[in-house]
C-alpha cells in the first residue's frame, strides 16, 4: 500500500478516507481543545480572575501550523472556546489538500475528488446487518476498499474473462464491463432500492414501463411514479457511471462531480424530449461507481423519505433518510464487487492478484 493510499485512509469517509484519523496529527487539536474547554473551570476552582476568553498570541502559530491553516494569524481568527471538532476538520481539510497535491497520477486525483463527493462515503458508515441486507462479504469488502484507496486489485493487467478486453490492475475496466449481465444487475439493484422505498411511501411505483411515450418503444422510466410533485407523473432513470473511465478521468481529476454531470446530460438528452411531450417529469438518478450522488438524486431520495415519514410508520425522518442512503450505497458497492470478483483472472497463485 502506497504512502498516498495510507494518507487517504486517514481522512474521514466524507473526504474519501476510512475514518482512521492519524492520532499524532490530531493529538494537538485534542489537547488544545481540552485545555480551552477546561480553562474556565480551573480558573474558577483556583479563584483566579476569569480570562477574557481569547487565545494568547503565542498559541496561534503552532495551532495554525498543526492545522495547516495559513489563514489563522491572530487569536480572533479562531473561535474560543476551542472545539476539537473544529480543529480536526481544519486538519482534515489540510490533509485532503495535501492528498490532492501529492497525487501520483491523474487517476488518483480523480479518485480523491470523486470519493469525497456528497454521500460517496456512506457505505463506510453503514451498520452491517444481514437481516436488512446491509452487509458485504469479506472478499467484496476487500475489493471495495482497494478501489476506494487506489490500491491495485491485481499485480498485472490481464485479459478480461467476460469480454477479452484488457483488464487493468485497479479494476476500472471491470467495474464498467458490459461483458455479462453484472452491470445490469448492479443497475437493477439500485433501481429496486428506489422502487421499494417508493412503495413504502405509497407512491404507486412501477418498473420499466413500456408505452409511456406514445409511438415509442423506449423506457424512460426505470421507476415510474404516477403522481409525483404537483400531481405530475415522473420517470426516474437510474444511471451508474464511473468517473475513472478513460473518457472522463482527465476532467474528473479537476472538476468534482464531472461524471455525474455527464450522466445527467446523457439521460436528459435521451429522455427529456419524449417525457416532455408526454407530460412526464424526467428525473435522472445518477450515481458514480465511487458512490457520489447527483444533486437531483439526493433530492429525490430525500423527497421519497419525506413521503415515507408522512405515512406515520413511527420511524423518524432522519433514520428513514439515513437508511435509504445506506441501502443505496450497499447495493451499489455490492454490485461493484460482483463485477470485480466475476472478472478475477485465472492465473497461477504466484501471479494472482493482490486480493
Ligand atoms: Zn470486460
Amino acid at each position: 500500500m502506497s504512502d498516498w493510499s495510507w494518507l487517504k485512509a486517514t481522512l474521514p469517509s466524507s473526504c474519501g478516507g476510512l475514518n482512521l484519523r492519524c492520532a499524532s496529527l490530531h493529538a494537538p487539536a485534542a489537547f488544545l481543545a481540552s485545555c480551552s474547554q477546561a480553562g474556565p473551570l480551573v480558573e474558577q476552582i483556583l479563584g483566579l480572575t476569569p480570562s477574557p476568553g481569547i487565545l494568547p498570541e503565542s498559541v496561534v502559530p503552532p495551532l495554525a501550523s498543526a492545522a495547516a491553516r495559513s489563514d489563522w494569524r491572530v487569536p480572533c481568527d479562531i473561535d474560543v472556546p476551542l472545539h476539537q471538532r473544529t480543529l480536526s476538520l481544519a486538519i482534515d481539510e489540510a490533509t485532503f489538500q495535501q492528498l490532492l497535491v501529492s497525487t501520483p497520477t491523474t487517476r488518483s486525483r480523480a479518485l480523491a475528488r470523486s470519493s469525497s463527493l456528497p454521500h460517496a462515503g456512506d457505505w463506510l458508515n453503514v451498520m452491517p446487518s444481514t437481516s436488512l441486507g446491509l452487509h458485504l462479504h469479506d472478499r467484496e469488502f476487500r475489493c471495495c476498499i482497494s478501489y476506494w484507496l487506489g490500491v491495485p486489485l491485481h499485480s498485472i493487467p490481464y485479459s478480461c474473462p467476460e469480454c477479452q478486453c484488457s483488464a487493468d490492475i485497479f479494476g476500472d475496466h471491470q467495474v464498467g464491463c458490459g461483458g455479462s449481465g453484472d452491470r445490469i444487475t448492479r443497475h437493477n439493484s439500485v433501481r429496486d432500492v428506489i422502487f421499494s422505498a417508493a412503495q413504502s411511501a405509497a407512491l404507486g411505483p412501477t418498473k420499466e414501463v413500456l408505452g409511456l411515450v406514445a409511438s415509442s418503444q423506449t423506457r424512460p422510466a426505470d421507476v415510474y411514479l404516477p403522481h409525483w410533485t404537483s400531481g405530475r407523473p415522473a420517470a426516474l432513470d437510474i444511471h451508474v457511471i464511473s468517473p475513472l473511465q478513460e473518457q472522463l478521468v482527465a476532467v474528473a481529476a479537476f472538476t468534482p462531480g464531472h461524471a455525474l454531470q455527464v450522466g445527467v446530460q446523457r439521460k436528459l438528452a435521451s429522455n427529456l424530449p419524449s417525457c416532455r411531450s408526454a407530460g412526464i417529469e424526467c428525473i435522472p438518478v445518477v450515481v458514480e461507481t465511487l458512490g457520489g450522488l447527483a444533486h437531483d438524486t439526493i433530492t429525490i431520495v430525500k423527497d421519497i423519505c419525506r413521503a415515507i415519514s408522512d405515512r406515520g410508520y413511527g420511524i423518524d425522518l432522519h433514520s428513514t433518510t439515513r437508511h435509504l442512503f445506506h441501502s443505496l450505497a450497499i447495493s451499489l458497492w455490492r454490485g461493484n464487487s460482483t463485477l470485480w470478483l466475476h472478472r478475477f483472472p485465472t492465473l497461477p497463485p504466484s501471479r494472482d492478484g493482490v486480493v
